[in-house]
């Protein structure tokens, strides 16, 4: 049977390096709607030239594009064994869409990758992506602890958090990632 993950953290927890692990070691495939809004903007659809400068301030695209985008990529055949949610859902509603549209107890896993802010800010100004600026980076942090943290109690609340903690080298993380997942 496969596996249904997200990982919950803030912007620099490492939850695309994690996710993407995670996904090659069970064959599962990694859905990350900033990897897909990222290649949107890249290719100049109608849907990248719309949100390419709500990503660039650092805001959240609206919650029907990315719910719509998600809904279609876990209806695909690959995700039917399972798969791993990157930056997704980051608000309520996007919590409620997920729960409408893969059933209220799908998701097994939320790994939280627990990293304190100090140590965010300088991983997000030293990555150099185009919406790491200063003040997209602190817009993304506030929008962040009001908006996405929030779902923290959420899946705890349902039996589905998994501490981890994000402080260290990749392979530490993930090695702790994997224990937790084994447990
Ligand atoms: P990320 O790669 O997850 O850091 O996402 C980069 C940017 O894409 C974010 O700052 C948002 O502008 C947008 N984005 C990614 N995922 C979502 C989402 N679930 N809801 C709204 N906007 C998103």
């Amino acid at each position: 049977m496969g596996r249904r993950l997200l990982l919950l953290g803030p912007p620099g927890a490492g939850k695309g390096t994690q996710a993407e692990r995670i996904a090659r070691a069970l064959g599962i495939p990694h859905i990350s709607t900033g990897v897909m809004l990222r290649d949107h903007v890249e290719r100049g659809t109608e849907l990248g030239n719309e949100a390419q400068s709500i990503m660039e301030a650092g805001d959240l695209v609206p919650d029907d594009i990315v719910v719509a985008m998600v809904a279609e990529r876990i209806a695909e055949e690959d995700a039917a064994c399972g798969y791993v949610l990157d930056g997704f859902p980051r608000n309520a509603p996007q919590a409620e869409a997920l729960s409408a549209a893969a059933g209220d107890d799908a998701i097994e896993v939320a790994i939280y990758l627990d990293v304190p802010e100090d140590e965010l800010v300088a991983r997000l100004m030293g990555r150099g992506r185009a919406d790491d600026t200063e003040q997209a980076v602190r817009n993304r942090l506030s929008i962040y602890q009001e908006q996405t943290a929030p779902l923290i109690d959420r899946y705890d609340t349902a039996g589905a958090l998994a501490r981890v903690d994000g402080v260290g080298a990749m392979d530490d993380v993930f090695a702790r990632v994997t224990l937790t997942l084994s447990q």
